[in-house]
C-alpha cells in the first residue's frame, strides 16, 4: 500500500513523500530520483512519523539536492555559456584583455574580460560576484516596496550562501535572501521576500502566518510548488 503524503517543515518547505506502511519495526526512509519513499511500522501514528521525518529534514533535503537526476549539468564556465537573470537567459561572453576588468552588462549578455579566459575558477568567481551585487540591489528594492505594504520598519537586509534555503529571518529583524535567487522570475524573488516579511509579524508557520502572505502573494501556493521545482537549476552554481 502506497500513499502520497506531504511532509511540512517548520520553515514552511513541503516535501512530497510515498508512504509504504509494512510490517516492520523501525521507519526506513529512500531518496531516488522519483523523491523520497518513507516505510513505516503499521502501528506508527502519522504524526509521530511525521515528527520523525522532521527530525531528519536537513539530511532528506541534502540528499534530494544531491540526487543526480534532480541536479543539472555543473555549469561550464566558457564563451556563450548561459545565466539566467530575473528568468530570463544570459549570455556569457568572455573575452581576453590585459587585465581583469569589471563585468559588463547589457542586451542579454554577460561580458567579461578577463586575464586568462581559461581560467573556470576565475570565470565563476567574476561572475558570483556580479551576481551577488546585482541582488542586494534588486532584493534591496523589492525588501522596499513589499515591507511599505505590510506597514512594517524595513528590515536589515543580508544575502546568504545557503544550500537549501532561499531566506531567512531572525528575531533580530534581520532578512537573508540567497543571492542565487536572483536568476529566478521575479515573483518567485517577491514571493520569497514576502514569506521572510511575514515572520516579522509571526515568528512561525501559523495560519495567521499564511494569511499575511497571501496578503502580499496571493498566488503563494503555486509560487511556492514553482520554487520547488525550479531550485536544482538555481543551484547550477
Ligand atoms: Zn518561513
Amino acid at each position: 500500500m502506497s500513499a502520497t503524503h506531504t511532509l511540512a517543515l517548520p520553515d514552511g518547505e513541503q516535501i512530497p513523500y510515498q508512504l509504504e506502511r509494512r510490517s516492520r519495526s523501525t521507519i526506513g526512509l529512500k531518496i531516488s530520483a522519483s523523491g523520497l519513499v518513507v516505510h513505516a511500522p503499521k502501528r506508527v501514528s502519522q504524526s509521530m512519523l511525521e515528527n520523525a521525518l522532521r527530525s531528519k529534514a536537513d539530511w532528506i533535503r541534502k540528499k534530494l539536492l544531491q540526487i543526480g537526476d534532480l541536479l543539472p549539468a555543473p555549469m561550464a564556465w566558457e564563451d556563450n555559456a548561459t545565466l539566467h537573470l530575473l528568468g530570463n537567459p544570459v549570455i556569457l561572453r568572455l573575452s581576453s584583455s590585459d587585465r581583469n576588468r569589471q563585468p559588463e552588462f547589457g542586451l542579454g549578455m554577460l561580458h567579461l574580460r578577463l586575464v586568462d579566459v581559461t581560467d573556470a575558477g576565475a570565470v565563476e568567481k567574476k561572475v558570483i560576484q556580479w551576481y551577488r551585487k546585482q541582488a542586494l540591489l534588486d532584493f534591496a528594492r523589492r525588501l522596499e516596496l513589499l515591507s511599505a505594504r505590510l506597514g512594517v520598519a524595513l528590515p536589515k537586509l543580508y544575502l546568504s550562501n545557503a544550500q537549501s534555503r532561499w531566506g531567512s529571518c531572525n528575531s533580530k529583524k534581520e532578512i537573508r535572501i540567497n543571492w542565487r535567487l536572483l536568476q529566478a522570475p521575479p515573483h518567485i524573488i517577491n514571493y520569497v521576500i514576502c514569506h521572510e516579511l511575514a515572520h516579522l509579524k509571526e515568528m512561525n508557520h501559523s495560519a495567521k502566518f499564511w494569511a499575511i502572505v497571501e496578503s502580499l502573494c496571493p498566488e503563494y501556493r503555486r509560487i511556492e510548488k514553482e520554487l520547488r521545482h525550479l531550485s536544482p537549476r538555481l543551484h547550477q552554481f
